[in-house]
């Protein structure tokens, strides 16, 4: 028995915890190569990446999936893998879009900004992971991140909005510190005027505008007032993802309405 598969095989045998189901999901797909056919300057440290699966003739995710980077910045293999949400909806050909922001002092992300270029091609995994929308969609959801964790729920509402789907209501709350920072906000204002199921709430922390202001957390506490059946999808950093989790519990929402992903 190979050493991966002696993993899984003990793996199987118990209950997976929190993040298990990300390691069993790492560890189980194929690896492809992709070729980066276009770059968009989001914001001033944020890029969108378009990438061409190009061993393949479609490329097939559930919006909220990931795929992992194999990044030539070490020399252990688990430590040359970051995880991107898929920003993208799947719409049938073999492109999809990442959204990374450069980390200060983040290995593979200074990697990414400094290296990658049109044309150039990497080894990754996926589509991965289990952070996707139930079907069929029977409950108001509240999606609820900051910076680049708006990625799977642009993914999300957009496939709702053109597939046509049977859905509740989704309400976006997307927060960042300026309006620079906010990222596809033409886009999503545009599609909260199309889709009549979708509600954006960009709000900012430091800047004055005619918008929102503050942090996501007082957003939701207003609008969930009184919803007791309301879904609720995470997503972003460890910070904002701990805060709304203690929140809602102690709003009195149960385990099972609170899905999230945790970016770091
Ligand atoms: C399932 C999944 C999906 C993800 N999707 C995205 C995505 O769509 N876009 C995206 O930009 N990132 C995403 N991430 C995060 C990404 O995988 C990397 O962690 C991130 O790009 C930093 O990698 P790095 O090598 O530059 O930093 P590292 O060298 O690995 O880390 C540097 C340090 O900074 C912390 N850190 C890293 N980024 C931030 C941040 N933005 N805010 C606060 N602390 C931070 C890390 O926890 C670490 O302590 C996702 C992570 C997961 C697990």
């Amino acid at each position: 028995m190979l050493k991966e598969e002696s993993i899984l095989f003990s793996l199987k045998k118990i209950t997976f915890p929190f993040r298990m189901p990300y390691l069993y999901t790492l560890m189980t797909v194929d690896w492809q190569q992709g070729r980066v056919v276009k770059i968009i300057e989001e914001t001033w440290n944020t890029r969108r990446f378009f990438i061409e699966a190009y061993q393949t003739t479609t490329f097939d995710f559930k919006p909220g999936q990931f795929v992992t980077l194999d990044l030539p910045i070490h020399e252990k293999k688990n430590k040359r893998w970051r995880s991107y949400s898929i920003a993208s909806r799947p719409d049938g050909t073999n492109v999809f879009e990442l959204v990374i922001v450069l980390v200060d002092d983040g290995l593979g992300t200074n990697y990414i900004f400094e290296n990658i270029k049109v044309g150039d091609e990497f080894t990754f995994r996926g589509a991965l992971g289990v952070f996707t929308l139930p079907e069929p969609i029977e409950h108001d959801y509240y999606m609820i991140c900051t910076g680049t964790g708006i990625a799977p729920f642009r993914s999300m509402a957009l496939d709702a909005f053109h597939k046509a789907k049977p859905c509740k209501h989704f309400y976006l709350i997307y927060g960042t510190r300026t309006k620079g920072d906010l990222l596809y906000f033409d886009e999503l204002k545009q599609l909260e005027l199309d889709f009549p199921s979708f509600t954006y709430i960009p709000t900012l922390s430091r800047e004055s505008w005619d918008g929102r202001t503050g942090y996501v957390h007082a957003i939701y506490k207003e609008l969930c007032n009184g919803k007791p059946d309301a879904h609720f999808l995470l997503c972003g950093w460890k910070n904002m993802i701990d805060d709304a989790r203690r929140n809602l519990a102690e709003m009195g929402y149960d385990k099972h309405q609170i899905h999230f992903e945790l970016y770091g």
